[in-house]
This record gives structure tokens, sequence and C-alpha cells, in this order.
């Protein structure tokens, strides 16, 4: 029998549980069994990985991933790269998520139609190692909204799809539909660095998104918006929006609105792009703290913080993730987004974990098999040295992940000495 039988751990099961002792057995691509407080499994003739001690616990989930975006410092360097190259650094950022123990990412759009398309079947079809990959449309935007990086005098290539009119917007969202996304992605409000179309500006119509909502219902698809003016959150909720990305400058007709759909929504406000911005860790690209875009990100990041709280205490999902995808909030360092939620929305490190692991299967459309230790779960599983219970911090040092494995996979395999090291240290 093919499988793996974990000793000697400290599971952490993603439904936020306390931890416990215990082992875990995988067989095939889903965890058969396991046993908590101290007791064993038998192993069934399964290959014995003795943890050392470490803890054990889901794979993590990005809920707001841009590995196309390829930490660009400016989206209008994204059109200018040509297919074949983007494809490869799409792939190459889809290694590097699951290196950083992500096993699974919902896209929150690719800067080329096909790009998550063809990274998620070629890491479904066993060609390539990257995270399971709910794949998303560009950034469905109107003229003159974010995403519009053309030129009236000159032709520029651009990284979202611009659509006027419902018709428009129905189309290509039934062409990415076509073309095999599982997310169509919209831009219906603004954003601080874009000049003409700011953070707390509605620039699509309410037509325009019911369009494409309606294409995504059609299609059993979802839709994903940015969304960070209040209007534009009443507007994605009016027309069944799956999930309101920032929501961070909401009213409290907007807050009410997201509770009284919280069991179908889900919010992910991206802190880490904010942060880092308002932070001057765009300093190097020209951002530095004192730069007024940085200043405004202050600004909205303290919004976001109180809006988040109260979400959170509403019973909205809330969950980590980003917009890691630029040079100075890169791809990989996407765990800290957990930190953010530890130090800015004063959650504890377990509710962290359990909004990145249980909260994250839910937004995959998999709750019922991804996300959590259970038995019948697919195998999505790290190995950590320490105790991210303590120290939230630890899951953005790949050194410290012994091991991580997608469906019952090993993607890095825990090395004897390696889990001896963490043996001696107790
Ligand atoms: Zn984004």
């Amino acid at each position: 029998m093919a499988g793996y039988h974990f000793t000697n751990v400290t599971i952490i099961d993603g439904s936020g549980a306390e931890p416990s002792k215990g082992e875990v057995l995988v067989e095939g691509t889903r965890i058969k069994a396991l046993a908590k407080d101290g007791q064993s499994l038998p192993s069934d003739g399964a290959e014995t990985i003795d943890g050392g001690g470490a803890t054990l616990m889901p794979g993590l989930i990005e809920s707001h991933a841009h590995i196309s975006f390829c930490d660009t410092a400016s989206l209008e360097s994204l059109g200018d790269m040509p297919p074949e190259e983007h494809t490869l650094e799409t792939m190459k950022y889809a290694r590097i998520m699951l290196e950083q123990g992500f096993t699974s990412l919902f896209s929150a759009a690719a800067a080329k139609p096909r790009l998550d398309v063809v990274i998620r079947n070629a890491i479904d079809a066993g060609d390539i190692p990257g995270p399971r990959l709910r794949a998303a449309s560009p950034e469905l935007t109107v003229t003159g909204g974010l995403g519009d990086v053309r030129r009236s005098h000159m032709y520029r290539e651009t990284f979202a799809i611009c659509c006027d009119g419902a018709d428009e917007f129905r189309k290509v969202s039934r062409e990415m539909c076509r073309e095999g996304v599982d997310t169509l992605k919209i831009n219906p409000s603004g954003d601080e660095f874009v000049p003409f179309a700011r953070a707390h500006q509605t620039v699509m119509n309410e037509q325009e998104v019911a369009a494409v909502t309606e294409v995504a219902k059609s299609r059993g698809k979802m839709s994903a918006a940015h969304a960070r003016s209040a209007e534009s959150v009443k507007m994605c909720l009016r027309q069944g929006v799956d999930v309101i990305y920032h929501a961070t400058l909401c009213d409290e007709e907007a807050l009410d609105m997201l509770e009284a759909k919280k069991d179908e929504i889900f919010v992910a406000p991206a802190i880490g792009i904010m942060y880092a911005t308002a932070h001057g860790e765009g300093a190097d690209w020209g951002i530095d703290k004192d730069h007024p875009v940085a200043i405004y990100f202050m600004r909205e990041l303290e919004m976001c913080v109180e809006n988040m709280k109260k979400l959170r205490k509403r019973g909205v999902r809330v969950l980590p993730g980003g917009d890691y995808g630029f040079a100075w909030n890169p791809i990989g360092t996407n765990a800290r987004d957990l930190e953010h939620f530890v130090k800015l929305l004063d959650c504890t490190p377990m509710e962290a974990i359990t909004a990145a692991t249980k909260l994250g299967g839910e937004i995959m459309g998999m709750g019922e098999e991804l996300g959590q230790i259970r038995a019948g779960h697919l195998a999505d599983i790290l190995l950590v040295d320490g105790n991210p219970l303590a120290d939230v911090t630890i899951l953005r040092d790949a050194d410290k992940l012994l091991a991580i494995m997608k469906d019952g996979s090993f993607h890095k395999r825990p090395r004897a000495a390696t889990v001896a090291a963490a043996q001696a240290a107790e």
C-alpha cells in the first residue's frame, strides 16, 4: 500500500481546536485516519515519517494570489512581457508558492487571459510543481478604471481587459469561461495609485457587474471583485459577487450587507500590499513613506483594520491574502499576512491559521475535503519545525518547513537530519 504514517507530531488540525500530540495516516491522495491525545495508529504497511516533535498542520491557502504579476514594480510592464516568458515566469512563481508551504491558491487575477489556466492544467497533470490553483481571468475593468494602462496616442498592451457596458462585460466573461477560468475578476472600484480612478471612486455600473455575475452563475464559476469603495461593495453584494477583496472603505450599510450574506461571501482585505506601501517598503521603487500614495494607504489601512475587526465580530469570513506579486510585496512572502492578522486585527495565531486553512478550503469551494487535518480530507500537509501558535512568523521561513505534502505526495520530503536536529533542539 502506498502511504505515509506520520508519528511523533503535534497536530494543529485547522479547525481551531487545541493542538494535540498524535499521528496521521495518509493513503493515496487523502488522510485515512488520525489519532489525537497521544494515541497511535496501526501503520498498515505505510512508510513511517517520524516528525521528531514537529508541528503537523494543513497546507496554507492563499485567497488573493497573483502568480503572474511576477513581482513587477509597474503594472504597465506586465503588458510588455511576451506570453512565452510570462508563462515560464508564472510557472516559477507557482513553484515558489508551494515551496513556501502554500498548497492551494485562489487566484485574484492573471496578467494574461490563459496564464492561470495553462499553469493550473500543467500542475494538475503533474507536469510542473505547484499548488492547487483556482484560475482567474485577468481583471475586467472599464475604460479609465484600475488596469486600463492604455494611452490615446500609442498602442500599449495591458494586463487587464477593458470593457464598457454590460454587453462587453458579458461577452468577455463568456470568452474567459470558454478559455477555462474558474473565477471572473472585476474592478468595480479604483485604487489610490491610479490618478483617474481613486480608491473611493466606484467606476463600474451595476448593469456591468450584473452581466459578469450572470455569466459566472450560469457557468458554475465564481466571481471576485476589487472593491475598496463602500458603494462598490454594496453593488457587488446586490449582484451576487462571491469574493469581496479589500472592502476597506465600508460604511455601516456595507457592513450590514456583508453580515447579511456572511455564509455566502468571503472578504479578503489584502493587508500585505497596503502595509508594505504605507510603511515605505516601496522606497527602492520610488514610493517611500512620504509619497502621497503611502500616506493615503496608511489612512486606508487604519480604516481597513477597524472594518475588518467589526466584520470578524459579526461572523463574516475574513481571510488572509495580501496582493503579493509586486516588487515591494513579493510572491512567496504571503504568510506575512497571518502576522498582519495577529498584529493588526487582534487575531490569535490560531485564528489566523484557521483563516488560512479551514476558511481557505471553503473559498476554494472544497470545504468538505480541503483545509483541515481530518479523515477523508485531501492530504495537504506541512511539517513545521517549531510552534506557529507561539510565533506565527515562523511560517514565513521555508527552512522551518520540514515537509510539504500536496495530495498525498511529498513536494519536500523530511530529511532525517533535519528531523533529528528538531528533536535535539527540544
Ligand atoms: Zn490583487
